[in-house]
């Protein structure tokens, strides 16, 4: 297992200032799965936990340190190999809110650090020589690929609630198993979740969905979700009544979930794409089920949940916008693929074919030769971009000042373009300037203006 030099340097630093040094955390766990040669995946950034006082770190590093976190003892120093995280030993007071401790101490022993941190698997430190610290088994949990809890489920649960979904996220993510202690616990306190900023609800969410495990975790455990987002409940065994469909809502929305690659914008589409799904139902004179206007529905729910989780505004934005086209058709032609990129551009035309596929994936497998439609769609689409095909105003062969110099003046000119792009998009007009400016004096002309 291979520390980075520069966080080498920064142990050696400790050290020989007299400090005991070691990295701790997501970093040594995730180092352990690549050196144990399990899927895992290379540590981004290394922590470090020592017994030198936050000032005395300070010291150590001089004008390269600064207090990022003086309350809780984190000093933050910059290296040539990106900022490394430093926080003294530590030890966590008493709970009273489900969120965070009242007060925080320090400590001498690198033993009561590692027992405040929450799973076993990120309870491991790693010192420069080798030498693994790991009280409580999170290397044999490892292995046998478990999380499992520091110390007693329930309580630290309760302690600080958004553990339950940090949990949920490292299952999902690392492909763990919940040790079932700590799986009965993690539900049995699942509506202390309510006590939790949306924010940081938000971000273990958001590092949840992108993992390999997603689909299992959101299965197996709904009824946690459902405390911030019981809107998918309903979802749940609802049966589609539909040939095309072999699983309930909810499977589906699983299936199609698990065939997206592992991106938070697409996943969190595919989960909310159907949301809207139960609300729509209706069933015909043949008993067959129905969904009419779902995507609208799906779209005006799921802007209502990201907003509820205070998701980013460009983020919401992407999501809703996939759902709410996630059931239209785009026909394989030149002209509509043009007319779709210039509503969507090119990285969320992209996403909707992806999402597409995932639906798709998620429905009936003699349904799935919907996916050589896709692919007919991905190639017009590939090859218009190749040919530098012109799907926004900025690609336009004229621009404002051609228009203004035409005559025409306030609205009439951002008018004047939109028409010129629709002609353009629709294969009217060829993208070339004397072509524009001389359909442009012909429509002045026959309107009577010049
Ligand atoms: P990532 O790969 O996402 O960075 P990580 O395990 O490093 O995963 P962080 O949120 O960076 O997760 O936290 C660093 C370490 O701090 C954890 O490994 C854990 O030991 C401890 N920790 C973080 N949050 C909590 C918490 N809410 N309760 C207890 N310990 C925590
Ligand atoms: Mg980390």
């Amino acid at each position: 297992m291979v520390i980075p030099e520069n966080v080498q340097a920064v142990l050696k630093a400790l050290e020989a200032a007299g400090h005991e040094a070691w990295c701790v955390g997501g970093c040594v766990r995730d180092a352990l799965l690549d050196g144990g040669r399990l899927p895992g995946r290379t540590p981004d950034d290394w922590d470090v936990t020592t017994s030198a006082r936050p000032e005395e770190t300070l010291a150590v590093f001089g004008p390269q340190a600064r207090p990022t976190g003086l309350k809780h003892g984190t000093v933050t120093v910059k290296t040539p190999g990106g900022p490394v995280e430093i926080t003294t030993y530590r030890l966590d007071g008493e709970y009273h809110d489900h969120r965070r401790p009242d007060a925080v101490a320090f400590t001498a022993s690198l033993e009561e650090d590692l027992a405040r941190r929450d799973f076993t698997v990120n309870a491991m430190a790693l010192s420069l020589r080798g030498e693994l610290r790991d009280p409580f088994g999170g290397r044999e949990d490892l292995r046998r690929r478990l999380l499992r809890c520091v110390g007693d489920p329930d309580r630290r649960f309760q302690e600080d609630a958004l553990r339950i979904l940090r949990g949920l996220r490292f299952a999902a993510a690392l492909e763990l198993e919940i040790e079932e202690q700590t799986a009965a616990a993690l539900r049995r306190n699942r509506a202390l979740l309510q006590f939790i900023a949306a924010e940081r609800i938000q971000t273990e969410f958001l590092k949840l969905l992108p993992g390999p495990g997603a689909a299992e975790v959101l299965r197996a455990y709904l009824e946690v979700f459902g405390v911030f987002w019981p809107e998918l409940l309903p979802m749940a065994g609802f049966d589609q009544r539909n040939r095309h469909h072999c699983y309930d809502v909810w499977e589906h929305t699983l299936h199609a979930l698990a065939a997206v690659p592992g991106d938070p914008v697409l996943r969190c589409a595919m989960l909310l794409h159907d949301v809207g799904k139960p609300a729509c139902f209706t069933l015909d004179e043949k008993g067959v089920g129905h969904f009419y206007g779902h995507p609208a529905v799906s779209r005006e729910l799921a802007d209502r949940m990201l907003r509820r989780l205070k998701c980013a505004a460009d983020f919401r934005e992407t999501v809703v916008r996939l759902v709410e086209w996630h059931d239209r058709d785009i026909p394989r032609t030149d002209k509509s693929i043009r007319r779709a990129l210039r509503i969507l551009g090119e990285a969320d035309l992209r996403r909707l074919i992806l999402v597409k596929r995932g639906d798709n994936f998620g429905q009936a497998p003699e349904y799935w030769d919907r996916q050589k439609e896709l692919d007919k769609a991905e190639a017009i689409l590939n090859r218009l971009l190749a040919e530098d095909a012109c799907f926004s105003l900025k690609q336009l062969a004229v621009n404002g000042r051609d228009l203004l110099a035409l005559g025409l003046s306030g609205p009439a000119v951002g008018a004047a373009l939109e028409d010129l792009l629709d002609k353009v998009t629709d294969g009217a007009l060829p993208n070339e300037r004397g072509a524009l400016l001389g359909y442009l004096q012909s429509t002045r002309t026959a309107d009577g203006k010049e």
